[in-house]
């Protein structure tokens, strides 16, 4: 058998038995993953570093009958600077776990894993606030799974006049006429629907390079809320923690 390399990022790592680790790995080449590195939690092992959430770069595997296991490693990236931050490490967490529910075994993933890079990036290097890096990261790996909310005209009459309301469940802007026979309204600036279409129509590389008053960035958080609730119906560990501790 010839081990083959895939380039990914440690979504999650798992102990096994005595000595070893399960991880599951978002990759390039075969999307998600799981592969056991053998020893891993042996002091001297070198697989120590890179079996832990974040770690980015190349893995060796060999292919078994029903899983991978990882011959060798190159990482490139560990993203220290998140491990030293507790809440920047839960924040990262999450956009793991999130990663994890949206991907699948043998799926093309390589714009997820690049948008799960640029995040992770943009969270270690704190040029804009945590708090906006996720709702940019949720609105944007929705809209990578084909389920943007509709922000460029009103859900209900396609007018693009006074949108003035958001409404996840109707999946959209509401405008005025509308919103008179619509419920659940959440109230929305000219900036914040301007900042959805920017997440949603924006390359991976230029993300994150804005930031917003604290009243687009509330908006936005209302707004992800109340949407998400309807496309992720699995609770996150590091999101509850995240929630609770900071
Ligand atoms: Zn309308």
């Amino acid at each position: 058998m010839i081990a083959s390399p895939v380039t990914g990022i440690v979504l999650s790592a798992m102990p096994i038995g005595e000595y070893d680790k399960r991880l599951v790995i978002l990759t390039k080449e075969r999307g998600k993953i799981t592969a056991f590195a053998k020893g891993a939690r042996k002091p001297n092992s070198a697989f120590l570093a890179c079996s832990q959430p974040f770690s980015f770069g190349e893995f060796m595997l060999y292919e078994g009958r029903n899983s991978y296991n990882i011959v060798s490693v190159d990482i490139s990236n560990y993203f220290e600077e998140l491990r030293k931050d507790l809440e920047a490490a839960y924040y990262g967490l999450y956009f793991c776990e999130l990663a994890d529910y949206f991907t699948n075994e043998n799926e093309d993933s390589t714009e997820i894993l690049k948008l799960l890079y640029q995040s992770l990036r943009a969270l270690s290097q704190e040029t804009i606030g945590k708090q906006l890096v996720r709702r940019i990261y949720e609105l944007k790996i929705l809209t990578l799974n084909g389920e943007a909310p509709e922000v460029f005209q009103c859900v209900s009459c396609k007018s693009t006049n006074d949108c003035l309301y958001f409404n996840s469940s109707a999946g959209g802007i509401v405008c005025k006429v509308c919103a008179k026979t619509n419920t659940n309204l959440i109230k929305v600036s000219d900036s914040t629907i301007y900042t959805m279409q920017y997440i949603i129509t924006s390359t991976i590389e230029k993300l994150y390079t804005f930031t917003v008053s604290n009243e687009v960035l509330y908006e936005l958080q209302k707004c992800m809320e109340s949407y998400k609730i309807l496309y992720v119906d699995r609770k996150m560990k590091s999101l509850e923690l995240l929630e609770k501790l900071f």
